[in-house]
């Protein structure tokens, strides 16, 4: 790891650099340090204190299928569903939790893929994809499940369907592409949050995906979770979860709680916290950025965009846009095949659709940077021609 020279320099717990107007801004990932400001006005409310001797036993709740959930996490987690309304949580839904959604995704991926199958299980996903999901996917060369590419072009009737919405990269809302008997579908309902979408149904499929990376913005905590239907499923995802990392950090989760709680409690608690609203605070950051961000590709006259949709957000009671987590933004320039090399000549680091399954004209860009990065990104954008 290189080591920083400038310490002064650095934005806080990031170890980033600060942006000035001649920065390279990187908008590659989708690290979500927009929500530092709404943390940093919380005060108490999102804060634990862990005396030396708690969490030290591997075990959280030796009764549950999920031996190493915090129940104060598992309670916070249906809470929040219950309030919102984005998935169905009761009716003997398992509660998992995961180091981040990434791990409880590839719990999903043993879980699904029988042992001594003929052929390893084929995973697919519509394209355009998140990169994460074929990477991911095949980096250890499993005997059990293998990366088959777009689910659409996809002949075949055993397979496990990734099924994204909102969607990474583009943000369009899905459903699953294939049916059969023997196919399953995991849904990656990461952004299904009244910031980004309106939330027009209370999910209830069998394997459902969530994070506090995108709902809270506390990507660094590494806590995610899954709400699962089948109790075998729930057994087999934590069993590989055992074999993994035997468990998941109760220290993160019982922050993770707190937090989930802080965001529950602002909407619950009678009166005074109507500041501290988080999916309200995240609606109005969202709908300012992607006006500025539309107003920027206008000016531009080569760029454009995803259009806007709406829809009546049963949380919200009002319709509400589409105001994704990241732009799906495309080059219309004839001379210029290579979007993300385009961008990078303008030192904007951007992800190129290609790593989507989709045309390089085509970049990725992150909403949910901090505002300095974003102000210097926008009007960087609004000066091409
Ligand atoms: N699913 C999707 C669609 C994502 O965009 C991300 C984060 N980029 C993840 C899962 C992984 O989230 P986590 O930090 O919880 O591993």
């Amino acid at each position: 790891e290189p080591v920083p020279k400038l310490a002064a320099a650095m934005a806080p717990s990031t170890g980033k650099p600060a942006v000035t107007p001649e920065s390279v801004i990187n908008l590659d990932h989708g690290d979500p340090t927009m929500f530092e400001e709404f943390w940093q006005g919380t005060g108490s409310a999102a804060e634990i204190v862990i005396p030396g001797w708690q969490t030290m036993s591997y075990f959280s709740d030796v009764g549950n299928v999920c031996w190493f959930l915090e129940p104060g996490f598992g309670h916070e987690v249906r809470r929040l569903h219950r309030l919102v309304g984005n998935a169905a949580v009761d009716d003997g839904y398992h509660v998992l939790v995961g180091t981040g959604s990434t791990q409880l995704f590839m719990a999903a991926l043993y879980a699904l893929s029988p042992p001594g199958a003929p052929a390893p299980m084929s995973v697919v996903s519509t394209a355009p994809y998140y990169s994460s999901y074929p990477a991911v996917t095949d980096f250890l060369q499993s005997g059990l499940f293998r990366w088959a590419g777009d689910a659409s072009s996809f002949k075949g009737d055993t397979y496990i369907e990734l099924v994204c919405s909102p969607n990474n990269p583009d943000g369009a809302i899905r459903e699953a592409v294939l049916s059969s008997e023997s196919g399953v579908a995991v849904h990656d309902l990461a952004y299904y949050w009244p910031q980004y979408t309106a939330i027009t149904r209370r999910a209830d499929h069998d394997i459902m995906l969530f994070t506090v990376s995108k709902s809270t913005g506390h990507a660094g905590t590494r806590i995610g979770w899954a709400l699962v239907k089948d109790r075998e499923v729930a057994k087999r995802m934590t069993k590989f979860i055992e074999l993994n990392t035997i468990g998941v950090s109760k220290d993160s989760q019982l922050r993770a709680a707190k937090v989930l709680r802080a965001v529950s409690d602002a909407y619950e608690l009678p009166k005074g916290r109507e500041a501290h609203r988080l999916f309200d605070y995240g609606r109005r950051k969202m709908v300012e950025r992607w006006s500025m961000l539309r107003e920027a590709a206008a000016a531009s006259g080569i760029f454009s965009l995803p259009e806007e949709t709406s829809g009546y957000c049963n949380f919200a009671k009002e319709t509400a846009a589409t105001n994704p987590a990241f732009a799906w933004l495309r080059c219309d320039r004839e001379d210029v095949d290579d979007c993300a090399s385009f961008l990078r000549g303008h030192k904007i680091l951007t992800r190129s659709g290609s790593q989507f399954g989709a045309d390089p004209r085509y970049v990725r860009v992150s909403m949910l940077d901090r505002d300095d990065a974003y102000d210097i990104f926008v009007k960087r954008l609004s000066s091409l021609r």
